[in-house]
């Protein structure tokens, strides 16, 4: 297991740059992707139509990285984001929720989980925690969102519950990528957030330095995965800060609200 050699950067058949997990192309069982910052392409390759951005080049921009991977915006499902810890079971009933209009994606929602084949899921991130799930048997697959608010709820945990009660998916087996996020060296928190992370049992991730506080997100949720019943050897923790990355990552606490967002998409084969 190495955190560090998981992650690669894929070129794809238009020239964009997209990461990757080799954990995830070993698996067998799903396809995925990460998008990246990029100056080269409209809206530096924005995929949040909910910021205020001209909702025909983030629709663009969605179709261009779709198509390179096999996928399309009419077998996509996205969610409506709203830090909370529901879990939302979808399949090709709600295929193309979300997809060229925000108001009719998947509402309330931090987690998709599906068994359903080539439903590509996809969920937002400028500073927040992705989370790839997949079930290396090809029963389900799904995606978390976890901000502070979602961490200190150990929504991934909760997502954990649903691959187990939904099909049966042990624990113990499940696949887990926690992708590109702010680290610890950029995510400054206040005496809130570290509350809630103590009672949410995950203290251990906070910094102190001098009088200020930090948060090691990406470690609580791997924390919170692990205590659901992953096994560490089956999860991977890319080494990246989302903030610290101006040109290739987008960052709400260094661009703020109006910060463009990447995507996460996971799709069982
Ligand atoms: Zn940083």
């Amino acid at each position: 297991m190495d955190d560090r050699q998981d992650l690669y950067r894929e070129i794809t058949d238009s020239g964009l740059v997209c990461l990757k997990s080799r954990l995830l192309d070993g698996s067998g069982v799903v396809d995925h992707f990460f998008t990246v910052r990029d100056g080269s392409v409209a809206s530096d390759n924005n995929m949040g139509l909910h910021i205020g951005d001209d909702p025909g080049i983030v629709i663009a921009n969605r179709k261009r990285v779709l198509e390179d991977h096999g996928m399309s915006l009419e077998r996509l499902v996205v969610a409506r984001q709203v830090h909370g810890d529901r879990v939302t079971r979808v399949d090709h009933c709600d295929r193309g929720r979300g997809a060229t209009d925000h108001g009719q994606a998947i509402e309330d929602t931090d987690s998709l989980v599906t068994g359903s084949r080539g439903l590509a899921l996809m969920t937002f991130y400028a500073d927040c925690v992705p989370v790839f799930l997949a079930d290396p048997r090809g029963r389900a697959t799904g995606l978390v969102h976890a901000g502070w608010k979602g961490v200190a709820l150990r929504n991934s945990a909760r997502t954990v519950e649903a691959f187990h009660g939904h099909w049966g998916v042990d624990p113990r087996e499940l696949l887990a990528v926690i992708g590109p996020a702010i680290g610890a060296c950029c995510f400054r928190i206040r005496k809130d957030v570290a509350d809630a992370m103590e009672t949410a049992g995950l203290g251990a991730f906070i910094v102190h330095r001098e009088t200020e506080m930090w948060a090691d997100l990406a470690g609580a949720v791997c924390r919170t995965l692990t205590d659901a019943g992953l096994q560490r050897e089956h999860i991977r923790v890319w080494p990246d800060c989302t903030c610290c990355d101006p040109k290739n990552r987008h960052s709400h606490r260094r661009d703020g609200e109006q910060s463009g967002r990447m995507a996460g998409v996971i799709m069982l084969k």
